[in-house]
């Protein structure tokens, strides 16, 4: 190993590991760090406390005077546990989370400062909105967006600041970020969902979607990192040769966690469940230096948030343990990338789980009757649901074996897809069996078959798991928010539809529970496209897929067009959950961030070429060529010429590796200035994505050829084999 890396790693290790001392049992100090519902209580009068209630759950207007209380109780409370500042939060189109501090001391004007904090400024802020993406809604002539409180989600407190969930909208109303359009889409769904219900029970108010997401991680020793431009720069190796020994022995994988590891693991969960974060299981994953945690499954919006805290709590934890967090997709190639699985369902507030068959034939219609509108749903938006999870990180991981390819589809298993057949080639005999008499279609029989739960498909994109779907195409950087708008509001639009074609054959006189296993029965048949039980990676499935009209898109700018279609844009106006307007705007940002990605790796993989790699090649290839010489003074010509002929092949090897590297270095230096005069975005992104793109293999392939021949002593950047094995 050369001085320079052996001294990085050194520096790392010279950490000691210290053990964490969880401070006492979790239920002492679960959501310590949260104004929960218990600090509500505790904080608020009882009256106001009622009407906040009434605002988070039923979502009734929120007058002044409450706010007012809330804000002074909220204070109150921040103080008493150390916060000197507070901060609205938000999840602006870049991806991650935003925030402005400001201090709860304001000048008394008798010389002193009072702490203060007003209904107002917990209500709403105006943030200087001008440099966050906003796709052209917002001219940054009118900088004007602002910040709006989200009740339905709990004041937080990390480090010396009280944060508040807020959303982000411009000042013209248009959504700027992702939770407006999630609160929507949830709304949506809610709406929808409960008005299905009706069928079923009347007494239901309220329908939920949960969501609980399994987040996958690199860690990488800080050290190492440090040493690795690509990785600090892009978040992912833009070179490396594959490791000799990786996961081919797949003893990583439910192994001993190390004890480095543990010990970040250990704080991590401490800080999560301080703030109220339901943390549950951690593994080590697939790859060396793998991981994942996941947490128990909870509302939609308020998991999202914790996803998001999440994700920063282990970029805050990690240093503090030597490691840096890899949340991208792909960081090494030849190992697996990270996703983040979306585990979704919708409950009802009377606790019944929608996606969990039940125990009488009614409930088994009521629990087909939703499986089969979700699947109706992801087979008219299969390409936009693709859209929701793409982006120039996450395109690494889709169609490379160890993840979903670019197509979507569903597995259900035996047990469904038998009753789905059924329902399917049912006739209108069986209609009239249904209601007094029960029904003969296998539905009573759904609890029995669904024990066997060993019926599980890894390689499908959008899984039925027993109680629910798991979205694993989502990406482990990626905003759930994005995944669960679409899906949210594509099953509110799909349920709206299903309503009125059930509500049209009960007003021609048939029986609530034959009209809706008409109508289910028809919907089976439509969506029959998107059901794929079998094995996803295979080639014979890509065909297929074709032939069954799915969308088999790969290029991400393209893809990113189905968010335009007609069908979006009706679904996503029909729901209320974003305009056409919008829905542009997004996607302008959508196609600049793919542009901007590829073009810093662009430059980075060219500055590092240049001036790391071809000089170090060229000083291993001048010792070489010194070797040739003094063999000549050593030995007769011809001998020489014998001991030296490896050499000269090496030599030459380098030669034309280092002259082809400069010179695509060159081109994709050139393609960029052509690709950058492209005035609008798409076609930008769409000339990153086919010129520069693979510009970026090619030069990566030599590179790593070159790093198998340089001598080890004199190669700058940590390897794979050191960067991937934690010790
Ligand atoms: P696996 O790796 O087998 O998929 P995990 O236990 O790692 O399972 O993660 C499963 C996730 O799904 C957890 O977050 C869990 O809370 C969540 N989950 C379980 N049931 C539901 C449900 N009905 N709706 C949404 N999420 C659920
Ligand atoms: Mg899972």
């Amino acid at each position: 190993m050369s001085t320079l890396r052996f001294n990085v790693v050194e520096t790392a290790f010279a950490k000691k590991v210290k053990p964490v001392e969880a401070p006492g049992k979790a239920s002492a100090y679960f959501g310590q760090k949260v104004f929960n519902r218990e600090k509500m209580f505790r904080y608020l009068p009882e009256k106001t406390y009622k009407e906040l209630m009434d605002v988070i759950d039923n979502n009734a207007s929120l007058s002044h005077e409450l706010a007012d209380a809330v804000a002074s109780a909220m204070k109150k409370w921040a103080l008493e546990m150390g916060a000197t500042h507070y901060t609205h939060w938000f999840h602006p189109l870049n991806e991650g989370t935003a925030e402005k501090h400001d201090s709860f001391s304001e000048p008394d004007g008798k010389g002193g400062v009072i702490d203060k904090f007003s209904g107002k400024l917990l209500i709403q802020q105006e943030p200087d909105a001008s440099s966050f993406p906003s796709g052209g809604i917002r001219n940054t002539f009118e900088a004007r967006g602002y910040s709006a409180w989200d009740p339905s989600s709990p004041a937080f407190i990390v480090g010396d600041t009280l944060c508040i969930p807020t959303i982000f909208i411009a000042y013209t109303g248009e959504s700027l970020d992702y939770k407006a359009p999630l609160l929507r889409a949830l709304e949506a769904v809610n709406k929808a969902a409960t008005a299905v219900c009706h069928y079923f029970n009347e007494d239901v108010k309220k329908v939920q979607a949960y969501l609980g997401w399994e987040q996958e991680y690199f860690l990488v020793d800080e050290g190492l990192y440090a040493a690795r431009p690509d990785l600090l720069l892009t978040g992912r190796t833009l070179m490396g040769h594959e490791s000799s020994k990786n996961q081919q022995l797949e003893d990583h994988y439910f192994g001993a966690i190390p004890t480095r590891v543990m010990a970040f693991m250990q704080e991590l969960e401490i800080e999560s469940l301080k703030l109220g974060i339901p943390v549950k299981t951690r593994h080590n994953e697939v790859a060396p230096n793998q991981f994942e945690l996941a947490p128990v499954f909870e509302e939609c919006n308020l998991a999202n948030d914790h996803n998001l805290m999440i994700m920063s709590l282990m970029r805050k934890v990690s240093r503090r343990h030597g490691f840096r967090v890899l949340l991208h997709e792909k960081p090494f190639k030849g190992i697996n990338g990270s996703g983040k699985h979306n585990n979704w369902s919708l409950g009802t507030d009377t606790g019944i789980m929608l996606m969990a068959p039940g125990k009488t034939p009614e409930e088994n219609l009521r629990f087909i009757t939703f499986v089969s509108n979700v699947l109706k749903a992801v087979y008219r938006h299969n390409a936009l649901l693709k859209a929701s999870i793409s982006s120039a990180t996450n395109a690494h991981r889709l169609g490379a074996n160890e993840a979903p390819p670019a197509i979507i589809s569903s597995f259900l298993g035996k047990q469904i897809s038998t009753v789905l057949e059924h329902l399917e080639n049912s006739d209108e005999e069986d209609f009239n069996l249904c209601g007094k008499q029960g029904l003969k279609l296998d539905i009573a029989r759904i609890p029995e078959l669904l024990m066997d739960n060993t019926d599980r498909n890894r390689t499908s994109p959008f899984a039925f798991t027993g109680n629910r779907f798991e979205f694993r195409a989502v990406g482990s950087s990626a905003n759930c928010a994005s995944a669960m708008l679409v899906l949210n509001a594509a099953v509110a639009e799909q349920l709206q539809l299903f309503k009125t074609e059930v509500d049209k054959l009960i007003a021609e006189g048939k029986d609530k529970f034959a009209a809706i296993v008409e109508v289910v029965s028809k919907d089976v048949r439509e969506s029959k496209a998107i059901h794929f039980d079998g094995n996803n990676y295979s080639e014979a499935w890509k065909k297929e897929a074709v032939k069954r009209g799915l969308d088999c898109e790969t290029s991400v700018p393209l893809i990113f067009d189905a968010y335009l279609s007609k069908s979006s844009i009706d679904m996503f106006e029909s729901t209320h959950v974003m305009n056409h307007k919008e829905l542009e705007a997004r996607n302008e940002v959508k196609w600049e961030t793919f542009t901007k990605k590829i073009q810093i790796e662009a430059r980075v993989l060219g500055d590092l070429a240049m001036n790391h790699i071809i000089p170090v090649a060229t000083r291993y290839q001048t010792s070489l060529i010194e070797n040739v010489y003094r063999m000549r003074d050593l030995f007769p010509a011809e001998k020489a010429a014998v001991l030296s002929a490896k050499n000269l092949e090496i030599i030459e090897d380098i030669a034309q590796r280092t002259i082809f590297i400069k010179e695509k270095v060159d081109a994709m230096v050139n393609a960029r200035k052509v690709a950058n005069k492209i005035e609008n975005e798409r076609g930008k992104a769409i000339a990153y994505h086919d010129k520069i793109f693979p510009m970026l293999e090619e030069i990566r392939y030599h590179i790593d050829k070159l790093e198998l021949i340089v001598d080890n002593e004199m190669w700058t950047l940590p390897k794979y084999r050191e960067l991937l094995f934690i010790r």
